[in-house]
């Protein structure tokens, strides 16, 4: 087992911590386990990267820059806003350390030429060895039916036109049958989920399709820079309801973190997502059981195997007593698992700056 650690050290204005500290930080971890990458970012002070990457480089470890895409950049540029398919602004509900959670439009060739040029001004020069895309999806049920049901915004209503899908004809289906537009045929741990409806099926598809675009531009251009590239995913059972396609947004990264978070309540946590969707369409038929077991945990590391490029599921090792209750059982349970299904590692989420010595320690008992 390799491990990739994840540090927040702030939003782009706003420095968490001194180098210094992070240094020790990764210094007391990679003492006690094989550290193969960091990921950090996404403040803009070059000073923290070249002293961070000067001992990262002397210690054999690469660095990668946590870059949002397709949220957080309004805070330092103006993107193309997203909207949901009723032709409204998508509310923000979440505020939490600075992210925003306000998503722009992924058809805008502006919103990834302004990702670009955030790397290029603030990033290019700082040696880092890749970038690891973050929120590279649309909005969840955390906005709603609004924050599934879109981009739908002019340039996305041409997007999905071109591939055969009318959203105003969306829009008149979720109207006319509200809940049932979520009916499944069925719903997989994979989370290739049927609709029952063809019309929510097609929107589905699409909407991974213009999204997986988006995403492999970029990898592309990083790529052609000589970086490696990471991206952030859902866990499978809630990927297809932001537009993620494992199959699709994978084709030219170098590895991917399934964010496989059983234990957080605040986006992207696996059960407080789905619970939103229930809580969305509580109509809906086809909706399905799930506990946050280990049998469900090897359901999304079966479905993660079938994905070629390097994969290192997110695990959660920070703890909050009110969003993220990790415990040492946890972490052992889960980085048993992901040993178990032969994976080249783990990433150790979302931020090392907030684990604790003893999940460090049940982190160490696991062994490579
Ligand atoms: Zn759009």
């Amino acid at each position: 087992m390799k491990y990739i650690l994840q540090v927040f050290a702030g939003p782009w204005h706003t420095a968490f911590h001194e180098p210094e500290e992070i240094i020790r930080t990764i210094s007391r971890i990679a003492s006690r386990i094989p550290v193969d990458r960091v990921i950090i970012g996404w403040q803009t002070d070059p000073a923290v990267y070249r002293t961070v990457g000067a001992f990262l480089r002397a210690s054999g470890i690469r660095m990668l820059l946590w870059l949002p895409v397709f949220a957080e950049v309004g805070m330092i540029s103006e993107p193309d806003e997203a909207a949901d398919i009723f032709g409204n602004r998508i509310p923000s509900p979440v505020q939490d350390d600075g992210a925003d959670f306000l998503f722009c439009c992924p058809s805008s060739g502006r919103n990834l030429q302004i990702v670009k040029d955030i790397w290029e001004k603030h990033f290019s020069g700082c040696g880092f060895d890749g970038v690891f895309l973050d929120r590279i999806r649309s909005q969840s049920f955390v906005s709603g039916v609004s924050g599934v049901l879109s981009c739908g915004c002019a340039r996305c209503a041409e997007a999905f036109g071109k591939r055969g899908v009318d959203l105003r004809a969306v829009r008149n289906r979720y109207e006319m049958k509200k809940d049932s537009f979520f009916d499944m045929v069925s719903f997989p741990a994979d989370g290739y989920f049927v609709t029952a409806d063809e019309t929510a099926r097609r929107f589905f598809d699409v909407k991974a399709e213009i999204i997986a675009g988006a995403v492999t531009e970029l990898c592309d251009y990083f790529k052609g820079k000589g970086l490696i590239v990471g991206l952030d995913l859902f866990a499978p059972l809630v990927s297809r309801f932001v537009g993620q396609d494992y199959a699709l947004i994978t084709q030219r990264a170098d590895f991917i973190k399934p964010m496989l978070y059983r234990r957080t309540d605040a986006p992207a946590g696996i059960g407080y997502e789905y619970a939103l969707y229930e809580k969305n369409a509580p109509g809906a038929a086809g909706r399905i059981g799930i506990s946050m077991d280990k049998a469900f945990l090897d359901s999304q590391l079966d479905a993660i195997s079938r994905v070629s490029c390097e994969k290192f599921p997110g695990i959660e090792i920070n703890y909050r007593a009110d969003v993220v209750r990790t415990d040492p059982a946890y972490i052992a349970e889960s980085l048993s698992a992901v040993r178990d299904h032969g994976f080249e590692g783990a990433v150790l989420c979302w931020n090392m700056m907030e684990a604790p010595p003893e999940h460090i320690d049940a982190v160490a008992a696991i062994g490579s």
